[in-house]
């Protein structure tokens, strides 16, 4: 069983596979081979690799081409999908609600995709979750990018000199992200306020010691898998009525809010943030999912003409390449321990296996995930 990992686009300092879990796949008897500089730019050198035990270095194409498993954050490049002989299993993102052309590319080249994004929310896969466990770093990371560039403090402070006022931070949508960003605000001193259209975050924002603002916007709820309900044009209207006011009070906007597999709501109009003061930053962690906020650029800052900073960020859990790597791969080796056979010495895709009929997008010549097979 040979596992390869690669190193990734140049805008992505993330990696699939840190030495730690190199280690352990080495124990169980797996050989590993990386690609040379794969951790560099998250701080794994390729020497701790080699002392992992894993072969680094040679030739990519040679490697995808002998490998019969491939880790990686981002999806293949299209000329790599190719480049895999039949029956290799590729564990990454794959964006596949957008990437219907590559599905189906990854059918005919007979490769098993198991897609990241698609890994079931159930107790037994938690340990999997990577939009859980990269979510809550970008949700971190959202704070600590506001509080760099901001020209204020979040603490209150009292001084000889004075006092300064604790900054506001204002979180939009309290899943995962929203959570850990309410908690890193609060460390910082900020005074919190968040809303999500769940009803059962109220409990959880009270209890990190933020103020859940109340709008009546009606029926809402949740999916089984514990994700948001679409809103209908006229909620979304008054969710917004009732945000304007929280966010021109605000000094920082975190917007975290998104619907799985759908484009997500735009709830911060040019109109909100046009009240909002000089010097605010929105950052909008929705902005690679179509962003929550009016006027944001993926990846780019835009200032507005009343001195608002918007920052469209997209996979902010890359700024905290380490520690983000380090929680992927982790995710990445609790799949694959669950099906390694031990006995046979070999990873067995069980198909009756319900994580891997959630997560497993392509097999044996064709698209076998449900969601995507009729139109692939
Ligand atoms: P997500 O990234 O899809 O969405 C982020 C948040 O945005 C969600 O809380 C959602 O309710 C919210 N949102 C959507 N539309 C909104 C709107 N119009 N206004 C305000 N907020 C809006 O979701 P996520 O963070 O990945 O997960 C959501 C929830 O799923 C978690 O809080 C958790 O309860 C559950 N979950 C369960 C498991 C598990 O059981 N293994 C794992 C992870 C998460």
């Amino acid at each position: 069983m040979r596992l390869v990992a690669l190193t990734e686009p140049g805008d992505e300092a993330r990696v699939a596979l840190t030495p730690v879990v190199a280690a352990k796949l080495a124990g169980l008897g797996v050989e590993v081979a990386v690609e040379a500089g794969l951790g560099a730019a998250a701080d794994y050198p390729d020497a701790a690799y080699a002392e992992a035990g894993a072969a680094v270095g040679g030739d990519r194409g040679e490697l995808l081409a002998g490998a019969d498993m491939v880790w990686r954050v981002r999806k293949p490049p299209p000329e790599e999908v190719r480049r895999m002989k039949r029956g290799t299993v590729h564990v990454s993102f794959f964006d596949p609600f957008r990437e219907r052309e590559m599905l189906a590319a990854l059918a005919e080249a007979g490769v098993s995709a198991v897609s990241m994004e698609m890994m079931p929310r159930t107790t037994l896969a938690q340990k999997m979750d990577s939009l859980s466990s990269q979510a809550s770093l970008a949700g971190y990371a959202a704070v600590i990018q506001a509080a760099a560039c901001s020209r204020g403090i979040f603490p209150m402070m009292m001084t000889p000199a004075g006092t300064l006022s604790p900054a506001r931070v204002f979180v939009i949508g309290v899943g995962v992200a929203g959570l850990q960003a309410i908690a890193t605000a609060k460390r910082l001193g900020a005074r919190v306020e968040a809303f999500d259209t769940r009803p059962v975050v109220e409990e959880q924002v009270r209890s990190l010691g933020a103020k859940f603002v109340k709008i009546d916007i009606g029926e809402t709820g949740q999916t089984a898998e514990g994700y948001a309900r679409e809103l209908t044009p006229e909620q979304i209207e008054r969710q917004r009525e009732g945000m304007a006011k929280v966010c021109a009070q605000s000094n920082v906007v975190i917007t975290t809010a998104k619907l799985f597999g759908r484009p997500a709501p735009v709830l911060v109009t040019a109109a909100m943030i046009a009240r909002m003061k000089p010097g605010s930053i929105v950052v909008d962690l929705a902005a690679g999912a179509g962003g929550n906020v009016e006027g944001v650029e993926p990846g780019k800052t835009v200032v507005t003409d009343n001195g608002v900073r918007i920052i469209g960020a997209v996979a902010l859990e890359a700024t905290v390449a380490r520690d983000s790597s380090a929680m992927y791969a982790a995710n990445l080796y609790a799949f694959f321990e669950h099906f390694w056979d031990a006995g046979e010495g070999r990873f067995a895709l069980r198909r009756d296996d319900e994580i891997l009929s959630g997560c497993l997008l392509t097999h044996g010549g064709e698209v076998v995930h449900p969601e995507f097979r009729e139109e692939s």
